[in-house]
């Protein structure tokens, strides 16, 4: 399949200054070779405990961090190609956790227009957009209120319809979902899955299993590196590499994983109350 992210021995040092001696500076490996691969399409989940290297490495994808050594491309362009950064800037949108630093405006459909509007689109054809993206992310009846009476789930949908209007080919989601309820949780993994079904690629970062479970494949991040990669069911088999470096799995596959050590006959791969329910009536 076509690849849109690619990264090869990806390293990134971040540049601190040393406390106590304003000329001595230290680096910092915050990506120590990281090779990734993801597919025009794709929704990819990333894991990883805190200090990981997820927001640095999600900072390349759209060039808001340009790598120390290493190469990344991005829909075939190299991220070191300065005369390029504009096009990939404009195809990759960001969506980060905290809703409220997201929205600038006063108004939704103001700020949904802000990003097309940077972008130089025509205001007929900003209108359409901005319509469009509320209406896909389910905020429509809310474009003429102010955004600060809103839910965190509606704001956070407000952002990813920003990122909308200027039609990117992927998305980045950097813990969308920390901030909010679980219904906004709800909410926003309804809509990054419905825009993944439209042809969008999907970065996520998170730290819900249950959100992770529902990509086509996880990254697993520790240390600056990739540590584990594969289908949801695949990783989370590897529930003590996992518990080793601090990461959970989904809670159903903890309780199909205590089950098969009790001696019941279930298969590997279980990540929803459904098929575990349906496994287990199979079983009589
Ligand atoms: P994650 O998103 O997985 O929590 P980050 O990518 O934010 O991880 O951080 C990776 C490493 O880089 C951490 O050790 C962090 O302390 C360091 N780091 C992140 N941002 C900066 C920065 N602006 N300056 C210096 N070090 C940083
Ligand atoms: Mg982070």
């Amino acid at each position: 399949m076509e690849h849109i992210v690619k990264t090869e021995n990806l390293v990134f040092e971040y540049r601190v200054a040393i406390e106590g001696d304003e000329s001595a500076i230290e680096t910092k490996a915050a990506l120590n070779g990281v090779d990734i691969t993801v597919s025009k399409g794709e929704f990819v989940a990333v894991l990883g405990h805190n200090g990981s290297g997820k927001s640095t490495l999600a900072k390349h994808i759209n060039c808001l961090l340009s790598p120390t050594s290493g190469g990344m491309w991005v829909k075939g362009i190299s991220v070191t190609d300065d005369e390029q950064l504009w096009d990939i800037r404009s195809s990759v949108g960001m969506v980060f956790q905290n809703p409220d630093n997201q929205i600038i405006a006063t108004i939704v459909e103001e700020d949904v227009a802000f990003g097309p509007e940077n972008l130089g689109v025509m205001p007929a054809e900003i209108r359409q957009r901005v319509d469009d993206a509320l209406l896909s992310v389910g905020m429509e009846k809310y474009a003429e209120n102010p955004p600060h009476h809103l839910s965190g789930g509606q704001k956070q949908r407000v952002a990813i319809a920003g990122i909308l209007a200027m039609r990117p080919d992927i998305i980045v989601l950097d813990e969308p979902t920390a901030m909010l309820d679980p219904i906004g949780r709800r909410e926003v993994m309804r809509v990054v899955k419905k825009l993944n079904s439209e042809g969008i690629t999907i970065i996520f970062i998170t730290h819900y299993m249950d959100e992770a479970a529902q990509a086509d494949r996880i990254i697993v991040m520790e240390e600056g590196k990739v540590v584990m990669e594969g289908t949801p069911a695949m990783v989370f088999e590897q529930i003590e590499p996992l518990k080793a470096i601090g990461l959970d799995v989904p809670q159903v596959a903890e309780i199909a994983d205590g089950l098969r050590r009790a001696g019941v006959a279930l298969p590997q791969g279980i990540l929803s109350v459904e098929h575990l329910v349906e496994e287990i009536c199979r079983l009589k």
